[in-house]
């Protein structure tokens, strides 16, 4: 199924507001394994208005629209799409009944224009909306759908996860997914060990690039939970076959927590040196409500860029805060700008130290400047989880 997003109202255009809902149902429509091929915002006119919705039902089985259901005379999905139909609205009594009892009931008296909201095509059915006044209209035609949404977030999102979402996935059908995290290796490394899974059907791998690395979604759609679980296990075994050097957690996992229950479950206690990564890392680590059994401390040294930090300097200041903190593992993160680099590049410079183990282990990792913060705590934490995940 190949869906389209198509986004009504001059205000997005104008920049007056951010068009949030995009990002809302590409997010909902990924997760239900359909296909999201285009998205587009159009103003309140009712020419192009029709001629966005007539290229994206002739592309897409189903088009979801949002905004322009209100009352007044710029809100014109509705007229729009009746005319590409080439059908007339009329006010359908069921669903006057329903409006005039939501302004009742509210005490609100209902003006003439309200009834406009009434207005149904025959290849249209309504969507009842109960967070507002403005139904929506289900209308079909040759097996492809306009499923038009009205424009606040509250009612759009609540139409969406009671009414329209429920029906688009028939009941014999159960949808399961499994993310698989990655870090320190790019997106097109990923794509190539992966092809050719990526262009499967069912279950579906798709790679995303998030802040904490690269994610891998395996998406299966099958009839009982049991079904969908047992056709994404061999995939995932193939992920981690082909890419397992890289991966450092799933589904909800975060960089942090992972380390955090390792430390915590093997009773071992941290503390931190820091001064490229401006004190991220121990924010992340420490960012949990109770990390008092796993996080001793940090220090933070103030950063002065065009340094680079030598290997030795990195392992003392692990070294200096694991005795300052008297813990057992001692993180540094050290590093500077790459002198004769062009566009700012910075190496960092990662050393865990673990003397009961007799661990001394740096690592090294370039970034540019207004990505090394948050990429160098990520790194670090990484480096981390690798050294515990190698000592038992
Ligand atoms: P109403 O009955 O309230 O007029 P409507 O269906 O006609 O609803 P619009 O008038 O187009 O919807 O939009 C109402 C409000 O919803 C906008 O002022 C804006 O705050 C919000 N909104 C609309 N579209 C978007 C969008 N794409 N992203 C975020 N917010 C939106």
């Amino acid at each position: 199924m190949i869906a389209e997003i198509l986004c009504v109202g001059s205000e997005l255009l104008l920049g007056d507001i951010a068009d949030t809902h995009t990002r809302y149902l590409a997010q909902r429509l990924s997760a239900l394994g359909i296909n999201l091929h285009f998205s587009t915002s159009v103003g309140d006119n009712q020419a192009r208005i029709v001629d966005c919705l007539s290229r994206a039902l002739a592309r897409s089985d189903i088009v979801l629209t949002t905004g322009g259901l209100g009352p007044t005379d710029d809100d014109l999905t509705r007229e729009s799409i009746a005319e590409l139909f080439g059908e007339t609205p009329i006010v359908d009594e069921a669903v006057a009944a329903q409006l005039r009892d939501f302004f009742a009931r509210r005490g609100i008296e209902m003006t003439d224009n309200n009834l406009k909201q009434a207005s149904l095509i025959s290849s249209a059915r309504a969507i009842p909306n109960e967070r507002g006044t403005a139904p929506g209209w289900w209308a079909t035609r040759d097996g492809r759908s306009i499923i038009a949404m009205p424009g606040p977030p509250g009612e759009m999102q609540y139409m969406w996860e009671t009414q329209v979402e429920p029906r688009l996935i028939s009941s014999e059908t159960v949808i399961r997914s499994r993310t698989l995290k990655l870090f320190n290796i790019s997106e097109s490394k990923v794509d190539t060990l992966l092809s050719p899974l990526t262009s499967a059907s069912n279950p579906t791998v798709a790679v995303y690039a998030k802040q904490d690395g690269i994610h891998i979604r395996i998406t299966a759609k099958a009839v009982n939970v049991v079904e969908a679980v047992l056709a994404m296990e061999p995939i995932e075994a193939t992920v981690r076959e082909r890419l397992g050097d890289w991966l450092w957690g799933t589904d909800d996992d975060t960089q942090e927590s992972v380390v955090a229950r390792m430390l915590q479950s093997r009773g071992l206690a941290i503390a931190i040196s820091e001064s490229i990564t401006a004190g991220h890392v121990a924010s992340l680590l420490a960012s949990t409500t109770d990390n008092r059994d796993y996080f001793r401390g940090a220090t933070i040294f103030p950063y002065g860029g065009q340094v680079r930090s030598e290997k030795e300097d990195c392992v003392q200041a692990a070294m200096h805060v694991l005795e300052r903190f008297n813990a057992d593992i001692g993180l540094a993160v050290c590093g500077g700008v790459l002198e004769g680099e062009p566009d700012g590049m910075n190496e960092l410079v990662v050393t865990v130290v673990w003397p009961t183990r007799n661990v001394v282990q740096t690592g090294t990792y370039r970034a540019r400047a207004h990505r090394v913060r948050s990429l160098g705590a990520y790194y670090a934490l990484d480096q981390l989880r690798k050294v515990l995940s190698a000592t038992t």
